[in-house]
C-alpha cells in the first residue's frame, strides 16, 4: 500500500480520557479511534491486524474440526430467561423492540447454539459436534478503562462442543488447549501465555484461563515457573499448591486473561431439552463445552507486551505489512523510480509492503511513523544506498542495520532472515 494514499495519519492530540496504554499508541499510530469508553473503530491498519488474529484463530479451528457459522447479536428475552440469565447476567445490554418486545445484545452465545445444534442432532451417531463464530459481543462492563482489553463492544471466537459423555468432552477439551497455544504462538504470545487454573466451572471444579503475563494486566495469578502452570488469586483459597507438581512455589504475576474454556456439562443441554438417542435407544443428556477468545483482547495484549519507547513492534504473523518500505526523498529521479520498482518486485514475490511514497515528509519522521507502526522490516533507498546498488534492511526489533544488494532484498525478506 501506498502511504500517501492511506487515509489515516499519525496523531498527536490523543483522547484526554484514554489512559490505556494499548489503546494511546494504537491511536497515536492510526489504528483504531476512539468513539467512547471500552467502543472503537478498527481503522485500515489496525483492521489488518485483527483480520490476521482472525485468520490464525479460523486456521486453528478448522484444524480441530470446528464448523464457522455466524449467529445474531440481537437475542430475544426468552432466550435468556430460558437459562435464568435476563436477571442474572449483569453486563447484559437490554433494549426494547419496536413491537415492544425486549432483547439482550449477545454477551455469549449459550442461549442461541444449544437451542439451535439441537435442531440438527438426534442420535449419538450425530456426536460430537464443534461449532464456532467470530462475532461482535456487546457487554455493559463498568471499568472500560483498558483499551482494547475491555471493550464494551468487542470481538470474541467462541466455539461450543457437544458430546455424547465426559470422556469425549475431556479428549476434545485436551485438544482445544493445544490449539489455543498454537494460536497465541502464532500471534508472538506463545512465551508469555500460561494455562491457568480458574473458578468459573459449572461441571468441572475450575475452568481454565490463558492468561499472558503484562505489567499492565487486570488479573493476579500465581505461577509454577516448573510446571508452566498458574492459579487465578480468586481460586488461591482453594488451590494452594500447583496443580501439578503439588509444591506451593509460586510467583505473583499481573496478566491478562486473552482465552478461557469451560466445561458446561449439561448446564445448557437440560434447560432447552438437549438430549440424544444412545446405541441402547435411551435418552441422554448433550455434554457441553464452551471454548472463548477475544481477537480485539488479544491485538490489545500484544501491544501491550511487544513495544519499546519508540512504538510497537508487531510479532511476524500478525504485523499490519511485513515491511515499510522508505523512500528518503531526493532531487535525483533515480531515488524514486528504484523505490517503485523494489516496491512492485516485493509485491510480485508476495512480500506485504508498506510504501512511504510521500514527498513531503522528512527522512526522519518517516523512521519515527515507521518505528511506531512497527512493521518486522524496515527497508530504505537513499542516494546513499543506491551508490552502492543497495538497501538498508533493520528489523524492528533489533539495532543493527544492514546493507543489502537491491537483487538479493525479495530474497533475504521471504527468507525470513
Ligand atoms: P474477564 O474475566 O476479563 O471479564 P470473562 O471471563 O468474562 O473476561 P469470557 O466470558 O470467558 O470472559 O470471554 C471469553 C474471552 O473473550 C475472554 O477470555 C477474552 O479474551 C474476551 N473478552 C471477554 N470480555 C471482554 C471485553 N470486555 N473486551 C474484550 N475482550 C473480552
Ligand atoms: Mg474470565
Amino acid at each position: 500500500m501506498l502511504q500517501s494514499k492511506l487515509f489515516t495519519k499519525t496523531i498527536k492530540e490523543l483522547p484526554k480520557d484514554e489512559t490505556s496504554f494499548n489503546a494511546r499508541q494504537l491511536i497515536r499510530a492510526g489504528f483504531i479511534d476512539k468513539l467512547a469508553a471500552g467502543v472503537y473503530s478498527f481503522l485500515p491498519l489496525g483492521l489488518l491486524v485483527h483480520d490476521k488474529i482472525c485468520r490464525i484463530i479460523r486456521e486453528e479451528m478448522d484444524a480441530i474440526g470446528g464448523q464457522e457459522i455466524l449467529m445474531p447479536a440481537l437475542i430475544p428475552k426468552e432466550s435468556w430467561a430460558a437459562t435464568n440469565r435476563w436477571e442474572n447476567f449483569d453486563a447484559l445490554f437490554r433494549l426494547i423492540g419496536g413491537d415492544k418486545k425486549e432483547y439482550g445484545l449477545g454477551a455469549t452465545h449459550e442461549e442461541v447454539v444449544t437451542p439451535l445444534v439441537k435442531k440438527f442432532i438426534f442420535s449419538y451417531k450425530d456426536l460430537p459436534a464443534a461449532v464456532y463464530q467470530i462475532q461482535t459481543k456487546f457487554r455493559n462492563e463498568l471499568r472500560a478503562k483498558a483499551g482494547l482489553i475491555r471493550g464494551r463492544e468487542f470481538s470474541m471466537k467462541d466455539l461450543y462442543s457437544f458430546h455424547a459423555d465426559e470422556k469425549d468432552l475431556n479428549k476434545f477439551y485436551e485438544i482445544v488447549i493445544k490449539s489455543y497455544f498454537k494460536i497465541f504462538s502464532r500471534c508472538g504470545l506463545g512465551d508469555l501465555t500460561y494455562l491457568t487454573y480458574a473458578l468459573g466451572g459449572t461441571f468441572s471444579k475450575y475452568s481454565h484461563e490463558f492468561q499472558t503475563l503484562a505489567k499492565t494486566g487486570e488479573d493476579t495469578i500465581y505461577l509454577c515457573k516448573k510446571c508452566k502452570i498458574a492459579v487465578n488469586k480468586e481460586i488461591i483459597e482453594e488451590q494452594k499448591v500447583c496443580p501439578q507438581c503439588k509444591k506451593k512455589d509460586f510467583v505473583e504475576e499481573k496478566a491478562v486473561e486473552v482465552g478461557n474454556i469451560f466445561k458446561l456439562g449439561t448446564r445448557f443441554s437440560k434447560p432447552f431439552g438437549f438430549s440424544y438417542m444412545d446405541e441402547k435407544g435411551g435418552k441422554q443428556d448433550v455434554i457441553m463445552g464452551c471454548y472463548g477468545l477475544g481477537p480485539s483482547r488479544l491485538m490489545g495484549t500484544v501491544v501491550e507486551v511487544c513495544h519499546d519507547e519508540q512504538g510497537m513492534i508487531w510479532p511476524e504473523e500478525i504485523a499490519p505489512f511485513r515491511v515499510h518500505l522508505i523512500e528518503v526523498r531526493s532531487k535525483e529521479a533515480k531515488v524514486k523510480k528504484e523505490t517503485e520498482k523494489l516496491y512492485n518486485d516485493l509485491r510480485k514475490n508476495g512480500v506485504e509492503v508498506l510504501y512511504d511514497d510521500r514527498d513531503e515528509i522528512s527522512a526522519g519522521e518517516k523512521f519515527a511513523e515507521a518505528d511506531l507502526i512497527g512493521c518486522p522490516y524496515r527497508l530504505v533507498v537513499s542516494e546513499k544506498t543506491l551508490a552502492k546498488d543497495s538497501v538498508e534492511v533493520k528489523k524492528r526489533d533489533k539495532k543493527e542495520v544492514e546493507m543489502v544488494k537491491i537483487s538479493e532484498v525479495a530474497k533475504r525478506i521471504t527468507n525470513n532472515a
